[in-house]
């Protein structure tokens, strides 16, 4: 359908580029007055044909060679590599996290790319003696078949490529739906795995809204799997529709993940990680650190050091040289958090410095990084995720209390301790309740080629990255032969 819209942004269905029902507008965080482009929209009949084409290209791709896959995800490495500048330009321009962050981001898809494309070639199975004389045993992982990729917009080439690169690698077809706010990554990713000699159909791209684009890949039945990234809510329903057709289903969701300073930390390295890991990418991270936790001893020492480092902190244009933090991805987005800034008050924090709207050269959702103290763990900014540039200081008497504080929280990604000693170092690291834990480092920032995901609320199904991603992707089969 032609919508008439010059250099709109198109799916790619079957091959082909195609426009759908709709049009969505790509609006530049840090400046409203700048469209970053205009992107199709599916409808639930185009998301429809896109699983068809899928669907039938699924069986030719999963008899593909090692050495096919390691072609096509080599050759998108190198492209995402080789173009990470100017990728990261437009990460950073459409979500608003700065120019560093965004051309980080766009070299870690690049090389998960190329991770999976090592992979392909390192597809194993097993062969082990049966129980009965003569019989053999093999074990082999085949592929799930069309696998459904839905993504959130706080990283919208990172978590697609972490999903789209091992569903390739072990031999699915994909339908990939990114984030609404930001198809900008999603579409450019596409068009970089468009020239890498896939098969017609084995790649997918359908922008489009969730409720519509989403909701048609978790109910068709030619959809087996789901890989999900988003919020608890959305992940929520996302598992009862899986569940009611028996689909294969794997969600990472939010976090509320601690940070545990104790008396005989190293003070600039819990400050640096504090400030790194609440604030960086304005805390919009799963894995924020948005309670700190801290022991007396240091408590007040912490508050006035990571005071002053925040103060220190430019809040700017994403794409501005030397800006520390972006804007704040939407208008929505900024409502919560200053409502969140609102409840934390009128439960008893206080609000030490922060959280407060801030004008720039352009019109923007620019805010400053909020820091609570005085805060408990059972008020709600505390237990709710926030998703902001938000953290709360919750003062604690010593290490035991300090985990115990850490681990009351109905979500389980990452978890943090900034400590000189072994004795507590090596206690956590047993006991936080969490997928990732973190010694003397922030509690985001991971690497790229081992597991990722985390326990109770947080996520649900097998881990992602790594080699543990394969659980997921494939299903295993067992053979018994007697010659
Ligand atoms: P969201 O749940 O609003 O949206 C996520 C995706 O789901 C989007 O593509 C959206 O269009 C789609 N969607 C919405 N409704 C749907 C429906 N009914 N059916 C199918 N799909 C639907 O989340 P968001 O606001 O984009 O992302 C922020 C959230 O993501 C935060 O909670 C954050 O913690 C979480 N997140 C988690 C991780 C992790 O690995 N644990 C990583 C990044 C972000």
């Amino acid at each position: 359908m032609d919508t008439g819209h010059k250099d709109l942004h198109k799916n790619f269905i079957g091959g082909e580029w195609l426009a759908g029902a709709g049009v969505t507008r790509n609006i530049n965080p840090s400046n409203t007055n700048d469209l970053v482009g205009e992107y199709t929209q599916a409808d639930a009949a185009q998301a429809a044909t896109a699983i068809a084409a899928a669907r039938a290209a699924a069986p030719g791709w999963a008899r593909s060679t090692p050495q096919a896959r390691y072609d096509v995800l080599k050759k998108i490495s190198d492209e995402i590599l080789s173009r990470k500048d100017e990728l990261g330009r437009l990460l950073a321009r459409e979500e608003g996290k700065t120019l560093p962050e965004g051309i980080g981001e766009a070299a870690r898809a690049g090389q998960i790319f190329a991770f999976f494309a090592g992979e392909a070639l390192r597809l194993a199975g097993e062969k082990i003696a049966s129980v009965r004389p003569g019989v053999d045993v093999e074990i082999t992982r085949e592929p799930m078949g069309v696998v459904g990729i839905i993504t959130p917009w706080n990283f919208p080439i990172a978590i697609p490529a972490w999903k789209i690169a091992p569903a390739l690698c072990y031999g699915n077809a994909v339908v990939f739906k990114p984030a609404d706010l930001v198809p900008g990554s999603g579409h450019a990713l596409a068009e970089i795995i468009s020239r890498s000699g896939i098969p017609a159909g084995v790649f997918n791209l359908v922008m489009g809204r969730g409720s519509v684009v989403g909701e048609a890949f978790l109910t068709s039945k030619h959809v087996d799997a789901i890989t999900f990234t988003g919020s608890v809510a959305t992940g929520r329903k996302v598992a009862a529709t899986c569940v009611s057709r028996m689909a294969k289903f794997q969600l990472e969701m939010g976090g509320k993940n601690p940070m545990v300073v104790l008396d005989d930390a190293d003070l600039k390295v819990a400050v640096e990680c504090a400030a790194n890991g609440a604030f960086f990418s304005t805390g919009q991270r799963c894995t924020a650190s948005s309670r700190l936790i801290v022991t007396e001893g240091i408590h007040d020492k912490f508050v006035a050091a990571l005071s002053e480092r925040m103060k220190g902190l430019l809040v700017d244009d994403a794409l501005k040289a030397g800006t520390h933090i972006g804007p704040v991805v939407d208008k929505t987005q900024l409502e919560q958090n200053l409502s969140y800034i609102g409840i934390g008050r009128d439960e008893g924090a206080r609000l030490a410095l922060g959280g407060e709207l801030i004008n720039r050269e352009n019109p923007g959702f620019y805010m400053s990084p909020a820091l609570f103290v005085d805060a408990t763990n059972a008020m709600r900014s505390s237990r709710e995720e926030i998703f902001g540039p938000v953290a709360s200081v919750i003062r604690v008497k010593n290490y035991d209390e300090a985990l115990a504080v850490a681990n009351d929280t109905e979500f389980g990604l990452s978890s943090g301790i900034c400590t000189t000693s072994l004795k507590y170092a090596s206690d956590f690291k047993r006991n936080a309740e969490a997928g990732m834990v973190m010694v003397n480092l922030a509690t985001a920032g991971v690497d790229y080629h081992v597991p990722f995901g985390g326990r109770k609320g947080s996520s649900y199904g097998p881990r992602e990255q790594g080699r543990y991603a394969a659980e997921f992707y494939t299903t295993v089969k067992t053979a018994y032969t007697l010659p």
